[in-house]
């Protein structure tokens, strides 16, 4: 902790040797009141979730699986400006870590050269009116391999170190939260147009054709935009445009 340079993202620490789930060892520990800016960091999670029912492949010691409380002020409408606001956070701390080609993927992923390094998975607990606390859930592959990739993953899934960029865990640990931090103060002080701008820059679905596949729906058009709340907008093929709400949508490029 004395050597975060954060004021409060990682200042409560829970480390775990392993766990099922860091996301709900947090919320666990959220329910009990623990402070905006604790962190549950696994070196295993033996059922690391993504979105839906969508595990996370976490082996041991080779990623940074996380998770962070957050308990923003704002209304549970604007719950999404947390995930943004992380996927940028993360984004510039691996280009300031060496690994400038990492870009956003709407919604929630970063990709390197179309492959993914992270998965974030937001939870949210409260009432229609207030939020009571955000579960940041974050997965960074950072040693991992090739070769231990699963079999369902070989292809889309890459690390630092597959990218040839050698990072210190510890290290990444410090600059993410350091940069997490600062991104959630913009946010949480009025400044969320910048993240969205940012966001902007860092998107590699933005100008892109893509296929979405949302419930019920397939749209195959041009993302031409994100808007405040999140939503991709895309222009379809007949000119109109289309709002897509990130909610379970996979996508892809068209
Ligand atoms: P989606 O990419 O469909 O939005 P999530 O963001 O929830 O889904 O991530 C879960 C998916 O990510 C899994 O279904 C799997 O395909 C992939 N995945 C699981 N573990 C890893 C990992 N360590 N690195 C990269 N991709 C992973």
């Amino acid at each position: 902790q004395k050597d975060l340079h954060t004021k409060y993202f990682g200042q409560h620490y829970i480390y775990m040797d392993s766990t099922d789930s860091s996301n709900r060892e947090a919320k666990l520990l959220a329910q009990e009141g623990a402070p905006e800016g604790t962190i549950v960091v696994a070196e295993t999670q033996s059922a690391g979730r993504g979105r839906l029912t969508r595990g996370w492949f976490s082996p041991y010691g080779k990623g940074i699986w996380m998770s962070l409380i957050l308990r923003p002020k704002f209304s549970p409408i604007e719950a999404p400006k947390c995930t943004l606001m992380a996927a940028v956070a993360l984004t510039k701390a691996f280009h300031a870590l060496g690994l400038e080609a990492a870009g956003i993927k709407w919604p929630n992923d970063i990709l390197v050269k179309g492959k993914k390094i992270v998965g974030i998975l937001t939870e949210m607990s409260g009432t229609m009116e207030e939020i009571s606390y955000i579960i940041m859930g974050m997965g960074i592959n950072i040693s991992v391999e090739k070769s231990e990739l699963p079999e369902d993953i070989k292809d889309i899934a890459t690390s630092f170190a597959m990218e040839g960029v050698m990072v210190d865990r510890k290290v990444a640990l410090q600059t993410i939260l350091q940069e997490l931090e600062n991104q959630y103060n913009k946010v949480v002080s009025g400044g969320f147009d910048t993240t969205l701008e940012e966001w902007k820059q860092l998107s590699v679905t933005l100008h892109q054709d893509v296929e979405v596949r949302a419930p019920g729906n397939t749209y195959v058009g041009h993302a031409i935009d994100i808007d405040r709340d999140g939503n991709l907008i895309v222009r379809l093929p007949n000119g109109k445009t289309e709002r897509i709400i990130a909610g379970d949508v996979s996508i892809r490029p068209a």
